[in-house]
């Protein structure tokens, strides 16, 4: 039997004694380490082909962020963990300017760190070092893949939406995937925009509305939703046929009160009269409109008055465990539920993982929650019993939303 190869990390930090300490653990975590503290060292070591790069953000003369955007420049792709002394705030910052430049941010660290915190996160990087890398590396780019996309292939996943004051699964939302035979599942996140730019949204919007419509006449417990969202391209906003084509496709199955269209927030407010428009005839015709992805967009919630939406999803980057760590973090979430509120919108939190998260946005107020602690996105034939496995769960839990 052949032994696998122990993966590489590098160490930057510009005191020798931590690239040593951490080099320790690493070591013992069995990784093979190599360090660097100098200017040249740095230089020379770099975009070697190490598996994972632990980078300080305050290497002595030079700034971390001058030293990622190298390592992106030679490695696109590498994996980073982002270490320093500096406040939360700015580690998170510094993790998003990471990821704007394609790089892998696995873990943030912050300085002081005992041993056990150090070994757990370098046992978690060394699992993530011998999964493939992402981005391109190990299969075609997205562009070569997209030659194989079959929309009439393409396959829905319904998330339930819970509501906050007792648990009980009021809607869903259709959530689209491809498996490409040779490649394995692409996400909605990498394709969707592709298909947009090719002038094919209304292509994927036909048949995404074609499928729920279908399987919701089909699948009982899809049909005893009051809710049933579905996605739609900011591109369909400015098509002033959308709303007659969503009418003639969707309340065949259930009345347009009983669907949500879910537009993202850069899409609706940075559109057109058009939109406006198209907005507006959805509305008359007793669609619900949700605004997605709220807060990672420009508006004001003072712009949205005029936009005749009836539910607020706040975007899951305000909500994950890996977003919410700091109080700060909630003032975020607080104050998009009361205004959201305030404007008459009920409010969907996206992104809930944990049930603290799910608790205290239950204690803020918030209306309806979705993600993973409840369930992930399944196929039609499995939302029943992810139901039930969930008010199970819910019933037992101390303390039941
Ligand atoms: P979205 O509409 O904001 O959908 C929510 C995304 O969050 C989904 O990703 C869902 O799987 C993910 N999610 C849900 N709960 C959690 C959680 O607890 N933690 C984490 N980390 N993620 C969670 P997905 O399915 O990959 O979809 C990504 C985006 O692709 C969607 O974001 C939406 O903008 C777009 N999309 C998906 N389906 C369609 C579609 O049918 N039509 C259009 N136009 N866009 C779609
Ligand atoms: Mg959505
Ligand atoms: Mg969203």
């Amino acid at each position: 039997m052949g032994t696998s190869p122990r993966p590489r990390l590098l160490v930057v930090d510009d005191e020798p004694s931590i690239c040593e300490l951490i080099g320790d653990v690493a070591t013992v975590v069995g990784f093979d380490v190599e360090t660097a503290s100098t200017a040249n060292e740095i230089d020379t070591r770099l975009g070697n082909g190490h598996d994972v790069v632990f980078l300080d953000l305050h290497l002595g003369g030079r700034d971390g962020i001058s030293v990622m955007k190298t390592l992106a420049a030679r490695s696109p792709g590498a994996r980073v963990v982002l270490v320093s002394g500096a406040s939360d705030r700015i580690i998170a910052s510094a993790d998003r300017v990471g990821e704007m430049y394609g790089l892998e941010v696995l873990g943030t660290c912050q300085k002081p760190f005992s041993l056990k915190q150090m070994r757990s996160l370098l046992e978690d990087c060394r699992v993530s070092a011998m999964e493939p890398q992402l981005a391109g590396q190990t299969r075609p780019s997205l562009r070569d893949l997209m030659s194989d996309l079959v929309v009439a292939d393409l396959t829905m996943a319904y998330q339930p939406v819970v509501r906050l004051s007792d648990g009980a699964v009021v809607g869903a939302e259709a959530l689209v995937r491809w498996s490409h035979p040779e490649f394995g599942s692409v996400s909605p996140a990498d394709f969707v925009p592709h298909l947009e730019r090719m002038g094919r949204s209304r292509e994927l919007l036909t048949h995404v509305a074609s499928e729920v419509a279908r399987e919701r006449a089909e699948v009982a417990s899809l049909a005893a939703l009051d809710d049933l969202a579905i996605n739609v391209s900011a591109r369909d906003l400015s098509l002033s046929d959308t709303p007659d084509i969503l009418r003639e496709i969707l309340t065949e199955t259930a009345p347009a009160s009983n669907w949500t269209l879910e537009l993202t927030e850069s899409a609706a407010i940075g559109a057109a009269v058009s939109a406006l428009d198209v907005m507006t005839r959805l509305s008359l015709m007793y669609f619900s409109l949700a605004i997605d992805d709220f807060g990672t967009g420009s508006s004001t919630l003072e712009r949205l008055r005029w936009y005749p939406f009836t539910t607020l999803k706040i975007d899951q980057s305000f909500i994950t465990a890996n977003s919410i760590q700091s109080a700060d973090d909630w003032i975020i979430v607080e104050s998009a539920v009361d205004m959201g509120h305030r404007l008459g919108l009920a409010i969907t939190a996206e992104g809930v993982e944990d049930a603290p998260v799910l608790a205290r946005l239950k204690e803020l107020g918030c209306d309806r929650a979705q993600g993973y602690l409840v369930s992930r996105p399944v196929p039609a034939e499995k939302f029943a019993a992810t139901c039930d496995e969930w008010a199970s769960r819910n019933s037992s839990a101390e303390q039941p939303v």
